[in-house]
């Protein structure tokens, strides 16, 4: 692009992680009207984006050869790196002026330094991870931490309003990444919340939908007391938002309190407690499965809940 206006119908964008986020994610630009190169590791996953009308191409440096903005939304930041910094990675097939925008949950320090690469070839890379989970992607309302070149990130609001509803900019590059690492610290203690006040309210032989009634209608309510308090009751532990990413989250996140000497231990409980999630084999679970692990730990098998006795000091058996 000569310069950045981003137009449906002219802008030719890119699209590289076509999962669980990815693929509403990428829809909802395709469904606005923007030319859409994709790749997925697993082309399958592409398919259904592929119906709808988006290219394919066999590499994330051939869709960055044929797109303007390149979005990636992989797993882990050993993925960002092979697809963006990788010899077939984006920035191999980016000429100056184009714009790459990770979205993945990543590293702050390798946001800092795909955008210092990036900019060596006179190319803008955006960090721009989001929050709103499976059914905030589908839905496209989102919440869309940036971070990177400001005019950059102005520029492409039209294609961040298509996929979400609160977009803010944070600061130079990482600094999206930190906004979003903060969100998964609030978010790891908020789990274990859930998870234990569900698994007290069983013990106490109540009915949980109707604590789950009580409490997402209270002060102690949240998006996963919402979204993954009926999916917990109803023993249906699909993802959702994978263990092993809300873990690699969490490692990011304590490495950098580490760095900065910052202390934290809700976060290291629930690190501690998520790890123990993925060593009993559900770590491509959701992140709600933290229930099974607890369960288990006070000895109740919550896939196959047995019927509870309540026993109570003043009250007669
Ligand atoms: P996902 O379903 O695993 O999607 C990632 C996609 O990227 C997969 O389709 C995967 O290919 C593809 N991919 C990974 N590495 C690749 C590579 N090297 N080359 C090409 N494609 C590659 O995960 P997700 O749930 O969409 O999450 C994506 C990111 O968003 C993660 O960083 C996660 O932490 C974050 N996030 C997730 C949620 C959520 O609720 N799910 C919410 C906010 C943020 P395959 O199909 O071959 O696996």
């Amino acid at each position: 692009m000569s310069h950045w206006t981003v137009e449906p119908g002219k802008t030719r964008l890119g699209w590289i992680g076509t999962g669980v986020m990815g693929r509403w994610m990428a829809g909802h630009l395709l469904q606005a009207g923007y030319h859409l190169t994709i790749y997925n590791r697993t082309r399958s996953k592409a398919e259904p984006l592929l119906q709808a009308g988006a290219q394919w191409a066999e590499s994330p440096r051939q869709v960055a050869e044929v797109s303007d903005v390149i979005f990636t939304m992989v797993g882990f930041p050993a993925d960002v790196r092979q697809v963006i910094l990788g010899p077939e990675g984006v920035l191999a097939g980016c000429s100056p002026g184009k714009i790459i925008v990770d979205m993945t949950t990543s590293q702050p320090a390798l946001a800092v330094e795909i955008a210092q690469q990036a900019a060596q070839r006179g190319v803008v890379a955006l960090d721009a991870p989001v929050t709103g989970g499976d059914v905030g992607a589908r839905e496209a309302k989102l919440s869309i931490m940036i971070g990177g070149d400001p005019e950059a990130a102005q520029a492409l609001r039209p294609c961040f309003e298509c996929m979400g509803k609160t977009i803010v900019y944070h600061g130079p590059a990482g600094s999206g990444q930190h906004a979003k690492l903060a969100n998964q610290i609030v978010i790891a203690s908020q789990m274990v919340a859930l998870c234990e006040g569900l698994l007290y309210a069983y013990k106490a032989g109540l009915d949980l939908q109707k604590v789950l009634q009580s409490v997402g209608a209270g002060s102690a309510s949240s998006w996963s007391v919402q979204n993954l308090g009926p999916r917990i009751l109803a023993g249906n532990f699909d993802p959702g938002f994978f263990v092993e990413h809300f873990i690699k989250d969490m490692a990011i996140a304590l490495e950098e309190a580490r760095r900065m000497g910052l202390a934290l231990p809700g976060l290291a409980l629930a690190h501690q407690l998520y790890m123990s999630v993925q060593a009993l084999g559900h770590g491509r679970k959701g992140t709600h499965a933290l229930q099974l692990a607890l369960a288990a730990m006070s000895g109740i098998d919550w896939t196959n809940r047995p019927p509870v006795t309540v026993s109570s000091p003043w009250q007669k058996t």
